[in-house]
């Protein structure tokens, strides 16, 4: 079983890489990828501990990008650490996050609700900041009892709050990681908010791209919606993924390996990212 979906104190999960190799390992998985957003900062200390737990760790990302103001996750697999250009793409990203924090922070401040970077930096974990501290951070102030309303009602989509981030398109993401050498995924496409159709249309644009797979098996998916993407992966030569999106305490009900995800998920996306790499070596 293997999961290929999950975070770490380095963007918005709440344990360390090392303690998620454990978990993992405890729970039974074989194999997990690490898909910190917009980072790869924990995955050496990953693949140390993975190599000690005898768990295979896949070398992950997960980009968040904009498409027409709708914001599109792409997940990267079997990245090359040392590519420079990737690296720098990732320092811009950082940046421009803390940018958006500070945009967020003066919306909630005009709607009455003030709260500092400070406040703010005290929920970071580790190089990235995301909602999700943002979020906390408006739970400790009483702002909101929950996570979800935090979203709901101010720093999602469609919130009072809300700030897009917009340097990066699906499209850009999707070429970043082939350009590395990586596989590239849409992460939970039913989650994009825009209908079937316009997905299907995304899917095509991507592919245009290099997208090689999407992501099938994710919390909350229903056996129609498993069945919808298997259907469309099979019809358009992608290859599936799936895994838990494990957040720790920050996404109470998910556990590491939940999706229960095959090991032939992990051995076709492999056998993909090496044939790739076999042929551009004997070019
Ligand atoms: P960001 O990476 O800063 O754009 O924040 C996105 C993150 O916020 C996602 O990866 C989730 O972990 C979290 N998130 C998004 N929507 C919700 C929600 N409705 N409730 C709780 N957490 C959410
Ligand atoms: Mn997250
Ligand atoms: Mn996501
Ligand atoms: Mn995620």
């Amino acid at each position: 079983m293997v999961d290929l979906h999950m975070h770490s104190k380095c963007s918005d999960g709440t344990l360390e890489p090392e303690e998620l190799v454990q978990l993992a390992k405890k729970r039974g998985v074989q194999v997990i990828a690490l898909t910190d957003h917009d980072s790869v900062d924990g995955l050496e200390r990953a693949g140390k501990e993975a190599e000690k737990q005898g768990v295979i760790l896949v070398n992950g990302i997960e980009f968040s990008t904009s498409y027409f103001g709708k914001e599109v996750h792409i997940l990267g697999y079997f990245l090359d650490l040392t590519d420079e250009f990737f690296l720098g793409k990732l320092e811009e990203l950082k940046i421009e996050r803390g940018n958006r924090t500070v945009k967020i922070l003066k919306k909630l401040s005009d709607r009455g609700l003030p709260l500092t970077m400070e406040e703010v930096l005290m929920e970071v974990t580790g190089p990235v900041v995301s909602r999700t501290h943002v979020a906390n951070a408006m739970m400790k102030k009483g702002y909101v009892y929950t996570r979800s309303e935090a979203f709901r009602q101010y720093i999602g989509e469609g919130g009072s709050a809300y700030v897009a981030k917009t340097i990066i398109s699906p499209n850009e993401a999707v070429r970043l990681i082939r350009k590395n050498g990586g596989i590239a995924a849409i992460a939970h496409p039913k989650l994009i908010g825009m209908g079937r159709e316009k997905v299907l249309s995304l899917i095509d644009e991507l592919i245009g791209d290099g997208l090689d797979a999407l992501e099938t098996y994710y919390p909350g998916y229903s056996n129609e919606d498993i069945k919808f993407y298997e259907g469309v992966c099979k019809e358009k030569g992608l290859l599936t993924t799936g895994g838990s999106d494990y957040h720790g305490l920050n996404r109470e009900g998910v556990e590491i390996g939940d999706m229960n995800v095959p090991f032939e998920v992990y051995e076709d996306l492999k056998d993909r990212f090496l044939q790739r790499k076999t042929s551009i070596e004997s070019l």
